[in-house]
């Protein structure tokens, strides 16, 4: 009798638990395809702007500030599997925060940047340096970036003396994905950052004799066969810098569109110019899909400044041949305010929290000069 009745249940059940197994394949829309639907996050062009705050009007302005670009970065990883974050550089120096730590208070023993403290709390995966890190000099930005858990990146700085990357030029980050099916998968993604070679002309009294800067294509078409030969899966560029078709030279300043012609490279985070891409001052760009994003067949994105807007690209790979391929991406940015400049997102409380004495000495600060 129970034998009767366990066999009966395997027969009603079986073709049961078949039938809701091809159910959930045929949701996925892939059957028995390893396919990793991956997000990348951008901030850039943040300029010490954690707060939402007008240091010079000494009001609230909700505009600007990582606190509030923070519940976006919540919010984009919220709605997905897997998801990465980087900056993009030009984080330490623009508003008087970033001054007054950097003039008047300095850098003590053991105490981290708040723009550091910040990119930790909110988890970075990795940072490029733009152009103005240098305006405090070399000693200063050594300092600060004690205080980053995440890799710090550049690679077209070089050490004169050492006669290699003044920074570290790259990391192969390895990365538990899960995919559509929900099983695991490491992914190896490799991150590099370049910025424009304008620096050694800006900040001259900073760097001269200590380092010099190489162009960012050339230097790009160095190191991406080193990354892949060090099994970078894909390859993401921070590329500190904006995008223009103008011809390139090797002094060129904006070179994301060069960028994405290097085999090689995947995905081009941008920056340094403050724009928005994509965004209706690049619908004459050539070989550019502004609906996707996409310039020469690559996602692209920039974040706009001070915290504006999030970048956002999602990647969908597909594991070919042993060999995981991007057959899709599209970016696109959310803003922090509308056009009115009314806040479209609550502030992070955490954080608001976390960089309030440094904010609150710099108010004070100010109101101390009678400014
Ligand atoms: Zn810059």
């Amino acid at each position: 009798m129970h034998k009767h009745k366990v066999s009966f249940l395997l027969v009603i059940l079986s073709p049961l638990w078949l039938a809701c197994s091809s159910l959930s394949y045929a949701a996925s829309g892939i059957t028995g395809q390893e396919v990793v639907d991956l997000r990348i996050l951008e901030t850039t062009d943040l300029h010490a702007d954690l707060v939402n705050y007008d240091y010079y009007q000494t009001k609230v302005n909700n505009r600007v500030g990582l606190v509030k670009t923070a519940t976006l970065i919540h919010e984009a990883r919220k709605e997905v599997k897997n998801s990465l974050l980087f900056d993009d550089g030009d984080h330490l120096k623009g508003n008087p925060l970033g001054e007054y730590l950097a003039r008047i208070k300095g850098m003590h023993k053991g105490k981290k940047h708040p723009v550091y403290r910040a990119f930790n709390y909110l988890a970075y995966d990795a940072v490029a340096i733009g152009n103005h890190e240098f305006n405090y000099g070399l000693e200063f930005l050594n300092t600060a970036l004690k205080g980053a858990k995440m890799p710090v990146l550049n690679a077209n700085v070089i050490s004169i003396k050492k006669n290699k990357p003044y920074f570290t030029p790259f990391v192969i980050l390895k990365r538990n994905l899960v995919d559509i099916n929900g099983s695991q998968h490491e992914l190896k993604i490799g991150v590099i950052a370049f910025m424009p070679t304008q620096i050694m002309k800006w900040d001259k009294a900073n760097l001269e004799g200590r380092v010099i800067a190489k162009p960012i294509v050339e230097s790009a078409k160095e190191y991406i066969p080193i990354m892949k030969g060090e099994g970078a899966d894909i390859i993401i560029v921070l590329a500190h810098t904006g995008i223009s078709s103008t011809p390139y030279t090797p002094e060129s300043e904006h070179d994301v569109y060069y960028l994405t012609q290097i085999p090689g490279i995947d995905v081009v985070l941008a920056g340094h110019s403050h724009s928005v891409f994509p965004g209706p001052a690049f619908t004459h760009l050539p070989n550019t899909n502004i609906e996707t994003g996409n310039i020469n067949g690559k996602p692209v994105v920039m974040a706009g400044a001070f915290g504006n807007r999030l970048g956002i690209i999602d990647l969908r790979l597909e594991k070919k041949a042993n060999k995981w391929t991007i057959i899709k991406g599209t970016s696109f940015t959310r803003p922090i305010a509308d056009e009115s400049g009314k806040s479209l997102v609550k502030t992070d409380k955490g954080l608001s929290k976390l960089v309030k004495p440094d904010h609150d000495e710099t108010v004070d600060f100010i109101k101390r000069l009678g400014l």
